[in-house]
């Protein structure tokens, strides 16, 4: 039999699926036979015991069985039937809020019933609220289960009786007609002590009741762990194979010029920090080899990763290579812009501009200027990406990144920007520092530096967590701080995922804050602004004539003002850990006591509580980062959960952590002596790779 055979196979071949159940299926991603049989449940019960009545505890989830005592409609705030069932012990209720009247009739006093259900509190007693029931005729019926009972993920219309049915056809035929062959070499089972796939697919769909019920559904019995470790190694030699496509080609090799680093260093008001130069020494020697690099530059907020960026850049225009920087927003694009005219002209270096929003006979000259090499580096946002975008000689490119591209996205970007026979070098910079055992299995391979240190001077922002209540307070203190001359930052948060509300939202509180803050002057700044609006208000901000900026949170990202040393941020209840800690990344930046209050709506849950403490009781961006992934998961830190990326069948990347190093030597054991193993192996667990690698 052939390798993954079991892939042509039709779930048709069941017998009871016809091309509708069929249809279900694929709503599950089930297309075929192999993928029933790695649909896998993701908890199970034990139904093995009956329990009896009065032993029964708030909260559990067992099977009972008794008599039917009696069977009526209650008509309280909701109408619904309560049957009262009673074995030995004592008495427990039934509830069902929808009910048909022959439903009404079967549950009929005098009948005997095995039930399953989480037990909660009733008015009177414990009650189970729509147990999952079957009639006992006969005391032979009473323990049907032989096993625990896997419970699957499933649709309307596939119920989980019916489920388990058709995977237990699916095993047999596995035995008799089809086989599941192991791709991982006896090596790899031996070293790590994992079991065979056959049998980890059979214990996990048929668990005898000797395996423990906790243990499975935390999914870490050896069965759930052998298939994660499989596919832990299928995700990585995905993204191994990718990066070997692009390695193939040849980077350009960069000479250092030391008299044009030292006169932009020279024009810089202060001294690199040690972690900056470290920073850009590791880059400098990438840039001077034929392997494209693909690095990543991890540094907290305001930790000065711009500079870096800058000499990485002199280093490229140096050998006559064109750089683009690419900034999630275009305010920070901006920025970056007008940081680096204001470095590299003096230097006689063109810096160009493309947005989205340029249009026309601007856009038109900003196209020409790239294409016939007179830009040398070219600023903007993903605008700089688009088909028509042509550079003369692209050598480098910079992604500032934050937190808001898809980790995908930027993997393939080099790929986009490349028509010639040279591969750009790549240097990606994020202000959320990536937790190393996330770094390790998503970005695979990818190169990374990090700056650990802010430079000299700054003093840890200092945060508090007020009830919006207390606003006037707050006002207060927004006056005071204006009066003694510094700048206040006051961010409103996205309601809904709704950018038109948000902008709403901060115009309203910009009119009601001149209210009640007469003499201070306030700007107000939002993503639904012109550009050259934005550009003022922005510009205003920095030169101290605007001294309370009410924004959105497009300031977020890059917004550089010294002397800003207080921020509100109202209903930062609404705001992820990352996210905050960005914003609050704003203030702290000049050499004053800094302040950040977080505004609440009360009540407070008890998940945001915890959030908004661990941003008061810290400013340290990678502790806050593996706060981050662990309140959240990993899909929510990286932003790929929307997208549908990187999300694992069985695996999970916090839990399965400590299974990524062995991983990591497996994918590297199989590239050199098993190809014909990896390809399978991807093509196993990730079905739609073209998408995973190129979206
Ligand atoms: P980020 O890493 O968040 O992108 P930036 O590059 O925007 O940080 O730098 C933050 C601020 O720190 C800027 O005002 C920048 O001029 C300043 N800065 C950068 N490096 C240093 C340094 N070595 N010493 C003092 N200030 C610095
Ligand atoms: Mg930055």
């Amino acid at each position: 039999m052939p390798n993954n055979t079991l892939e042509l196979v039709s779930l048709t071949t069941l017998k009871g699926v016809g091309p509708s159940l069929e249809r279900k299926f694929k709503q599950l991603g089930i297309h075929n036979l192999k993928d029933l049989l790695f649909h896998l449940p993701f908890r199970y019960e034990d139904r093995t015991k009956i329990i009896p009545i009065n032993s029964l505890k708030l909260g559990d989830r067992v099977q009972v069985s008794g008599e039917i005592i009696s069977n009526n409609i209650i008509f309280g705030r909701r109408r619904s039937l309560q049957c009262v069932l009673g074995d030995k012990t004592g008495f427990i209720s039934l509830r069902f809020f929808h009910f048909s009247s022959a439903q009404r009739d079967s549950l009929a006093p005098g009948k005997f019933l095995c039930c399953y259900g989480d037990i909660r509190r009733g008015r009177k007693g414990f009650e189970i609220y729509h147990p999952e029931y079957r009639e006992i005729t006969n005391s032979d019926d009473i323990l049907s289960e032989s096993t625990l009972t896997p419970i699957y993920p499933t649709v309307d219309g596939i119920q989980q009786k019916r489920l388990r049915g058709f995977v237990r056809q699916g095993m047999e035929l596995l035995g008799e007609t089809y086989e599941l062959i192991d791709l991982l070499p006896p090596k790899i089972l031996r070293n790590y002590q994992l079991c065979g796939l056959i049998d980890a697919i059979k214990m996990l769909h048929n668990p005898p009741t000797c395996l423990d019920l906790e243990t499975l559904n935390a999914g870490i019995s050896p069965f759930q762990q052998r298939l994660a470790f499989e596919e832990l190694l299928a995700h990585r030699l995905c993204m191994r194979k990718f990066r070997q496509i692009p390695d193939q080609k040849s980077a350009p090799s960069f000479k250092i010029s030391k008299e044009l680093n030292e006169q932009f260093l020279d024009q810089l008001p202060f001294e690199l920090t040690n972690g900056q130069k470290l920073a850009s020494e590791e880059i400098a020697r990438d840039l001077t080899q034929v392997t494209p690099m693909l690095r990543l530059l991890q540094g907290d907020v305001g930790s000065g990763k711009t500079v870096v960026a800058a000499l990485s850049s002199l280093q490229a225009i140096n050998s006559d290579f064109q750089v683009a920087l690419m900034a999630p927003t275009e305010i920070l694009a901006e920025q970056h812009f007008h940081s680096f005219k204001q470095w590299f002209e003096p230097l006689g270096i063109e810096v160009g501009w493309l947005s989205g929003r340029l249009k026309g006979t601007k856009r038109k000259e900003a196209l020409r200027k790239l294409g016939s090499g007179s830009y040398q580096i070219l600023i903007g946002t993903h605008a700089l990406f688009q088909k028509d975008v042509i550079y003369k000689k692209l050598g480098l490119i910079i992604i500032d990144e934050q937190h808001r591209f898809g980790v995908h996205q930027r993997l393939s970007l080099r790929n986009k920007a490349n028509r010639s026979e040279i591969q750009p070098h790549q240097l990606v910079m994020t202000a959320t520092p990536i937790p190393r055992t996330l770094a390790m299995s998503v970005y695979a391979d990818l190169d990374s530096t990090v700056i650990a240190e802010l430079p000299p001077g700054r003093v840890p922002v200092n945060t508090a967590i007020i009830s919006s209540q207390r606003r006037n307070e707050i006002i207060k203190r927004i006056r005071s701080a204006c009066v003694d001359g510094s700048q206040v930052y006051w961010v409103c948060t996205l309601i809904e995922e709704s950018e038109t509300l948000e902008c709403e939202a901060a115009e309203a509180t910009a009119t009601n804050l001149v209210k009640y803050l007469e003499g201070i002057n306030i700007g107000l700044i939002h993503g639904r602004m012109k550009v050259e609006e934005k550009n003022r208000i922005m510009t205003d901000f920095k030169s101290g004539k605007v001294q309370l900026l009410v924004a959105t949170t497009v300031i977020e990202v890059g917004v550089d003002v010294p002397n800003a040393s207080l921020m509100v941020i109202e209903n930062a209840e609404r705001l992820g850990l990352a996210q905050l800690h960005q914003l609050r990344g704003r203030v702290g930046r000049g050499s004053s006591q800094s302040h950040c209050i977080l505004l609440y709506q009360s009540p407070l849950s008890r998940d945001s509580k915890i959030r908004l403490t661990v941003l008061r009781d810290s400013n340290d961006g990678f502790y806050i980062a593996e706060k981050d992934l662990e309140l959240r998961g990993p899909g929510q830190v990286l932003g790929t959960n929307q997208a549908g990326l990187m999300s694992f069948k069985i695996a999970d990347l916090q839990r399965d952590a400590l299974l990524l190093e062995d991983v990591k030597t497996s994918s590297e054991l199989l590239l050199k002596n098993h190809q014909n193993e990896v390809e399978s192996l991807i093509r196993r667990w990730i079905s739609d790779r073209e998408e995973y690698v190129n979206v």
